[in-house]
């Protein structure tokens, strides 16, 4: 029989703190799908109560509830409070852990150990890009690797045309969403990687990826880093592109990105530069809602995972018409390439892999002969 959970001084002050105002729910990707009070940020702060309180025992359903939380961190943004529920959602996974539930993710766990990628794939990718020595090191996570190659060869390709010298090396998983499901990084997994980007010698690691972007920033594994790390979109935002699109293109801000990385300009000024008709969605920046795939949502509920992506999708659909739609997020893109209906016309992109397509359009014969 499981443990009872400790409640420490920082969760019992938040938990009283929680007006029940319910404004978090109008937010909640999981609320917005599900429709149960139970599933949402509220409904979680009065079980987190419950719990606290003794009037609810711990039990496997309410172990199962705190899973089922993508950590968007909109109901955080969105709190008059001042509460985190999703810090509070992610701590208590740990707990629970702690008191013995061992979740679905221990498998996710092991797998990272074993294979280096969350997906237990074997076969290591080999991009042709790798130097002895450069001032750029390009990480691209494992969803990009494994689940959206084409994305990734297109991204590859902008770095070529805009002629930046960079090198790739044998990444493994940075493993920092191990801490948002309730276990720990992966110490040795953090080592390797940290020897084989210091070996290149290069100044500045660039991110394709906005987990793997927070994970080298903010994590204590990768504190001896020793490199400036920049998210590519930071990284690209003062080039100069020869290259313009008349579509009318939208932009969805993803979570780990925006509201948890702060960066929501540098993917604008980017797309300022190459689409005159940009069109921001009614949801948008700081109150984005969620695509679904964070905080091991999509691992764990693969077809809700998706069903929110199709609300996220046909929201900004409505609201803008947009022909495209950009994101920079590899898990953002996947969760929405998935969700996307036939009928559905809008073209999703990652917006480097937008960018190269641009640049391939203006060379290509059609386009010169015409
Ligand atoms: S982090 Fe997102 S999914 Fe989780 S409770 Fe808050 S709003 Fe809902
Ligand atoms: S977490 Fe904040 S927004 Fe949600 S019910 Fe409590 S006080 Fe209201």
């Amino acid at each position: 029989m499981p443990n009872q959970i400790k409640f420490d001084e920082k969760m019992r002050k938040a938990i009283v703190q929680c007006s029940r105002c319910s404004f978090c729910r109008a937010v909640c990707p999981i609320f917005d799908l599900t429709k149960r009070p139970i599933a949402n940020a509220s409904g979680k702060m009065i079980l987190l109560k419950e719990l606290m309180e003794g009037k609810l025992p711990l039990t496997e359903s309410v172990a199962q509830a705190f899973l089922r939380c993508t950590t968007c961190m909109n109901c955080t943004t969105n709190c008059p409070s001042g509460v985190d529920p999703q810090e509070m959602v992610k701590s208590m996974r740990k707990d629970m852990v702690g008191a013995g539930f061992n979740n679905l993710f221990k498998a996710m766990g092991e797998t990272i150990e074993k294979y280096g990628n969350i997906y237990g794939e074997t076969e290591r990718h080999d991009w042709g890009r790798k130097k002895e020595k450069a001032p750029y090191t390009l990480f691209l996570g494992c969803v990009g690797t494994y689940r959206e190659e084409e994305s990734v060869q297109e991204t590859l390709r902008l770095l070529d045309i805009l002629k930046v010298d960079y090198t790739m090396v044998d990444e493994v998983c940075c493993s920092g969403v191990l801490e948002d499901v309730g276990y720990s990084i992966k110490e040795d997994l953090a080592r390797r990687n940290i020897i084989e980007i210091q070996k290149t010698g290069a100044k500045t690691l660039i991110t394709t990826c906005p987990y793997c972007y927070r994970v080298f920033k903010e994590h204590p594994s990768y504190k001896d880093l020793g490199l400036e790390v920049k998210h590519i979109t930071q990284f690209l935002k003062d080039f100069d592109f020869k290259v313009k699109t008349d579509k009318k293109v939208t932009y969805h801000d993803p979570c780990d990105l925006g509201r948890h990385a702060g960066i929501y300009d540098e993917p604008r000024e980017i797309i300022r530069k190459i689409a005159p008709n940009f069109v921001e969605p009614r949801r948008t920046r700081e109150n984005a809602m969620c695509c679904g795939a964070g905080g091991g949502f999509r691992g764990a509920f693969a077809k809700e995972s998706v069903r929110i992506a199709r609300n996220r999708l046909s929201q900004i659909i409505e609201d803008t018409g947009a022909e495209i739609l950009l994101t920079e997020c590899p898990s953002c893109l996947h969760n929405f390439r998935n969700a996307k209906r036939q009928k559905q016309k809008i073209e999703i992109y990652n917006l480097t892999e937008f960018l190269a397509k641009l640049y391939q359009e203006k060379t290509s014969p059609a386009k010169e002969a015409a």
